[in-house]
């Protein structure tokens, strides 16, 4: 775990494999040096899986015509040209699941791990330089990629062991999104009216269980979900009290259905969660909450000038919040969700396994 009293940050950051422009961090570089070879205060982890953010997934599968040579050839490319899995088009990365090949000692000692232990990264995959000898199979339906490869993690850099008691593709999904209910379990206050745009999605549905158990029976969740699959899902998990099938691009037709299901009553919420994938969703964000309210906007394709500039252009002091996609629980809040709610964790096997 990083710590600002460590004698070398920036080493402990992963800077010194930073190619191009020289001085950024990892993340934010263009290119990483991506040789599978653990350097001091490095660890190698060989990859079986890409977990890939679904912002990033579902851009890639676009641009590919849902076509997986197509989509294997994309991924191989970006992988070669950057070092890294991170796609420049969404600058979003997801996380690799694999098992510890070579391990810095101090990075083992802080997280309690040993060689052949199978790991989730909780860093960004935009920030871990990544060599693939090999992309064996696409999950088109679970973001998901087989692969042959190894990665580097650098000692700042947080990952949870699976746990011995939940499905590793469920675990990996919850992982993946973890920082969001984590988050929303601190922002929850007792009876208010919460709005999740992105609903039936993989945070959707584990944001939704969080916010429940933070109101118990007071407040208001209103879910608001654009698949019909995706909206039984929601049903399915009888959480929500409001169900709205809707477009969250297409602003005031939502708002209207929202209002519309609301029958009369305030429709406005004291935080809205958005969690959707897709780009041009801050407008009906902010039009969906109290000019008093909160916003966290979690969705990787979220635009800051979209949403400072939407939200000043209709006089709305709103507070907007980026969701951060490490939490100090480490993915222990997304986890225990999965236990607590049986039928949270029936729809996420039969998404993920
Ligand atoms: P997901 O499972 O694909 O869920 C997104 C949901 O939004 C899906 O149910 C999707 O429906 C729905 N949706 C898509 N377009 C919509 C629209 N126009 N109106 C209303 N709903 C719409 O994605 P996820 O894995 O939960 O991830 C959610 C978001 O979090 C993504 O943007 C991801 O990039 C981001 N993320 C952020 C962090 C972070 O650190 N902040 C970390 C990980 C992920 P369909 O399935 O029908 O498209």
């Amino acid at each position: 775990m990083f710590s600002s009293n460590d004698w070398d940050i920036s080493r402990d950051l992963g800077v010194h494999r930073v190619i191009e422009p020289a001085g950024s961090v990892p993340q934010s570089a263009w290119k990483l040096d991506n040789t599978p070879a653990a350097q001091f205060s490095e660890t190698l982890v060989k990859v079986q899986a890409l977990h890939i953010d679904s912002a990033s997934f579902t851009q890639i599968v676009t641009i590919c015509d849902h076509d997986t040579e197509r989509i294997k050839k994309h991924i191989m490319d970006i992988v070669s040209q950057r070092g890294k899995m991170h796609n420049p088009v969404t600058g979003s990365g997801g996380v690799l699941i694999g098992t510890i090949h070579e391990l810095d000692d101090v990075y083992g000692e802080a997280h309690g791990l040993s060689k052949g232990d199978t790991v989730v990264s909780l860093t960004s995959l935009s920030w871990l330089p990544l060599y693939l000898e090999n992309i064996n199979a696409i999950h088109l339906e679970r973001s998901e990629i087989e692969v042959i490869g190894k990665a580097i993690l650098f000692r700042s850099n947080p990952l949870a062991k699976l746990p011995e008691d939940l499905p590793f593709n469920v675990v990996v999904a919850a992982l993946d999104v973890a920082g969001a209910p984590s988050r929303v379990a601190r922002l929850v206050q007792s009876g208010q009216r919460i709005t999740v745009l992105g609903a039936g999605g993989t945070a959707g549905l584990l944001t939704l269980c969080a916010i429940r158990q933070r109101l118990s029976s007071q407040g208001e969740i209103i879910a608001v979900e654009y698949r019909d699959q995706a909206l039984q899902d929601i049903a399915l998990l009888n959480v929500a009290d409001v169900l709205v099938q809707g477009n969250a691009t297409e602003a005031f037709e939502l708002v209207k259905k929202v209002q519309d299901a609301c029958e009369g009553r305030e429709y406005l919420a004291d935080l809205v969660i958005n969690v959707v994938n897709v780009p041009n969703t801050e407008f009906s964000t902010i039009l969906l909450t109290k000019p008093s309210g909160c916003i966290l906007f979690f969705s990787m394709a979220t635009s800051f000038t979209a949403a400072a500039l939407g939200a000043e252009g209709v006089a709305s002091h709103v507070e907007m919040q980026i969701g951060n996609g490490y939490m100090p629980d480490n993915g222990a809040v997304a986890l225990q969700l999965l236990r607590d709610f049986p039928m949270l964790r029936t729809i996420f096997t039969r998404r993920f396994s």
